[in-house]
């Protein structure tokens, strides 16, 4: 039975070893079979292990040799003896070499056989030597030349002998060093597992020593982390109350620097100062800082607050106004802070400049006095109509008292005839206008009808913004009374002088037809200027009976259709029965048509006319004409005289006003026929304004509506 392939046959250095000697080395095992070739060997051959394995070697012995070769081998296995042998083994390049091979039986350090060893030598080069060749494969010569050649060559075989004992020592040598070093390595081997197993021991005890450390340790860290989460808690705990703190710092900061002019201290039992804050604080006049140990001290240098922080340290609540610095006005507000207990740990002290507050309450005080005092109503409301404040005086006019008034709508007090007034009023006062002495007629608690003047201003904030109304009302039905019956003395009277004055106007009519040819031309003429101041007396006596008749609602007006021009043309004709002097210049080029009341109308362009020819010089011309602007008949009436002030200009249209200046003092006049002109027109829907300019002269135009066609 043939062991299996073992291609590395053998221990390892031996085979390392064999691999590096000059000889072709071989092995077999206890079955005889060859199972090493060294490289030596199959570097000659060319083979590899795997074919020279087992008897794959012999294809490369010669045909001739192979029987032999194998028989010396097999024959000296059999009795396990050493042997020698030449055959002829073929090299890698295909020639057949002479190889001289020596095998021994080997044995193990037990002394059990292991096989057979063996290294063989290429010794072709002998083999070249005839006779030795002869002695060696047979081959006879001559017996001189075979023993000499044979002593040379044992000679050289002696030698080759001698190195192959010398490679056998050196294996041998090998052999015994790798015994040594398997016992050593044997020993080391017990000693390691020695090791190993004292250290496994030591292990299993340390690994039980190691358990017990180890609950220890679970335990201890179960606790940590139990520590830890509480400190976790603690930290979280110390950092919202931190934050906490922060916040209130914030909001004890904001508090104190949003009061205007204001200072808050907090005083721990001890006098000693927490906290100061607020606005008053950084108000020294050096810019230094506050006394920490008492911060009143700078707003109040005269006072000994030290009683004071004394009593609120006490318990007791109070507030102290004192004079402070620059006779400011300081209102201190002491507060006690107690803890749960009601035990006071700490004082809050607010001092409020309050200087500009007391100020302004005197003010108003003084005003509320005033409002209260007043004989007229004042009231104010919102710009949506509803009333805020209602003084006596108005309660005593109007009949409703405060509390009835005050939330409630304006309306109240306006008749139903006249709502519409107060859209229009609140729309004024929006836009920032005063309404200035507004006549109107306004409604009392029992119904009766008051005439008041209003005086309505709008009311506005400290930023100037609208935000609502005061009214000022004034009952001026007394003064209406008062009116009216000197209407009506003045229509009485007027009335009265017309009708003498109408008898006197016709009688002088008839002296004047028949004195008409009198020689005497002081009588026709004295008559004359008789006639034009009795027409001067008729024109300002109608005007007065007109001023009556409008004020009491008496003025109709009577509507025709008319030429306005020649309206124009007849007042001037009539103007020249009354003034002589100036020409009057008429651009009347224009036929107008209007639908007036052709007597009023008339009385308009005379007064107008009458008005240009007082007021300028004697000879100054006057322009007059009609046209139509605008699709508006238009009349206009142009002097050259003394102007009108701006400022005057709107107010000669109301009545009995005259203009103050040196000129009108020698003119005679009542102030109405602007004012009457400006009603008439106003009732026929038309406007009436002048246009005038200081020394240079003036324009007055009046329009009409034209009528439809
Ligand atoms: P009277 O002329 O009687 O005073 P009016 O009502 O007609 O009254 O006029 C009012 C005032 O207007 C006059 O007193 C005068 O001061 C001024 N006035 C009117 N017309 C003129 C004018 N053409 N030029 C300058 N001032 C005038």
């Amino acid at each position: 039975m043939k062991s299996g392939p073992q291609l590395i046959p053998g221990d390892e250095p031996f085979r390392s070893m064999s691999d590096y000697a000059p000889l072709l080395i071989w092995a077999s095992g206890t079955d005889a079979v060859c199972n090493f070739f060294n490289v030596t060997w199959l570097k000659f051959t060319g083979r590899t292990m795997a074919q020279e394995y087992d008897d794959g070697w012999t294809e490369q012995v010669h045909p001739d040799d192979l029987e032999r070769c194998l028989a010396v081998y097999t024959a000296a296995f059999k009795k396990r003896d050493a042997f020698a042998r030449i055959y002829r083994l073929k090299r890698y390049d295909g020639l057949y070499r002479h190889i001289a091979d020596r095998a021994a039986p080997q044995y193990n350090f037990e002394g059990t056989f292991t096989g057979y060893a063996g290294y063989g030598m290429d010794v072709e080069e002998l083999a070249e030597i005839p006779r030795l060749r002869e002695i060696l494969f047979g081959i006879t010569q001559g017996e001189q030349r075979l023993n000499e050649e044979l002593a040379a060559t044992n000679e050289e075989l002696s030698a080759s002998n001698e190195e192959l004992a010398a490679a056998n020592e050196e294996l041998v040598t090998a052999n015994e060093e790798l015994i040594q070093t398997r016992g050593a390595l044997a020993k080391l081997n017990e000693n390691l597992e020695k090791m190993v197993a004292d250290r496994t021991d030591a292990l299993t005890k340390s690994e039980a020593a190691a358990q017990v450390l180890n609950e220890e340790l679970i335990s201890t860290n179960e606790e940590l982390a139990a520590a830890n989460e509480e400190m976790v808690t603690i930290n979280e705990e110390l950092v919202n109350s931190r934050e906490e703190i922060l916040k209130s710092e914030k909001l004890f900061k904001s508090i104190a620097t949003n009061i205007p002019k204001s200072l808050i201290v907090v005083m721990d039992s001890d006098y000693r100062i927490l906290a100061a804050e607020g606005e008053l604080l950084y108000k020294t006049d050096n810019g230094s800082k506050f006394d920490e140990s008492d911060p009143l001290v700078m707003l109040l240098p005269d006072c000994h607050c030290k009683p004071f922080y004394e009593k609120m340290l006490n318990g007791r609540q109070f507030t102290v106004d004192q004079k402070g610095a620059e006779d400011r006005n300081i209102r201190i507000e002491f507060v006690p802070l107690r803890d749960d207990l009601g035990e006071v740990y700490a004082g809050l002290i607010m001092a409020l400049d309050i200087t500009d507050i007391k100020l302004a309450e005197e003010r108003s005080a003084k005003l509320a006095a005033i409002v209260a005092s007043s004989d007229d109503a004042i009231v104010s409301k919102t710009l949506d109509g509803i009333v805020t404040s209602w003084n006596a005086s108005a309660e005593r006019i109007f009949g409703y008292s405060e509390s009835e008034m005050v939330g409630e709508p304006i309306l109240k007090i306006i008749p139903d005839d006249r709502l519409e007034e107060e859209p229009r009023i609140l729309d004024r006062l929006r836009s920032g206008e005063r309404v200035d002495h507004f006549e109107t007629k306004r409604m009392t608690k029992d119904g009766r009808l008051l005439d008041v003047s209003l005086t309505i201003s709008p009311v506005r904030d400290n930023d100037g913004t609208i935000i609502g109304a005061s009214k000022i009302a004034r009952d001026i039905s007394e003064k209406k009374r008062d009116e009216t019956r000197k209407n009506d003395f003045i229509g009485m009277v007027s009335h009265e002088l017309k009708t003498p004055l109408t008898s006197l106007s016709a009688l002088m009519q008839i002296v004047r037809s028949k004195l008409k040819n009198s020689p005497d031309t002081f009588i026709t003429n004295a008559l004359e200027t008789a006639g034009k101041q009795v027409k001067k007396m008729d024109t300002l006596i109608n005007g007065f009976l007109d001023i009556s008749r409008l004020e009491s609602g008496k003025m109709a007006v009577v509507r025709t259709q008319f030429m306005l021009d020649e309206l124009l043309v007849e007042a001037i004709a009539e103007l020249k029965l009354i003034t002589a002097g100036n020409l009057i210049h008429i651009d009347a080029g224009e036929k107008v048509m209007v639908y007036a009341d052709r007597d009023k109308i008339g009385l308009v362009i005379l007064n107008l006319l009458t008005n240009a020819v007082k007021y300028s010089p004697p000879t100054s011309p006057v322009d007059a004409s009609c046209r139509i602007v605008g699709g508006k008949a238009q009349v206009s009436v142009k002097d050259r005289g003394i102007g009108i002030k701006p400022g005057e200009m709107e107010k000669i249209f109301d009545r009995y006003y005259r203009a103050e200046t040196d000129y009108t003092h020698h003119v005679s006049g009542f102030g109405i026929g602007l004012y009457l002109s400006s009603e008439i027109i106003r009732r026929h829907s038309g406007d009436i304004w002048v246009e005038s300019e200081v020394g240079k002269g003036s324009t007055f135009y009046f329009t009409l509506p034209l009528p439809d066609k």
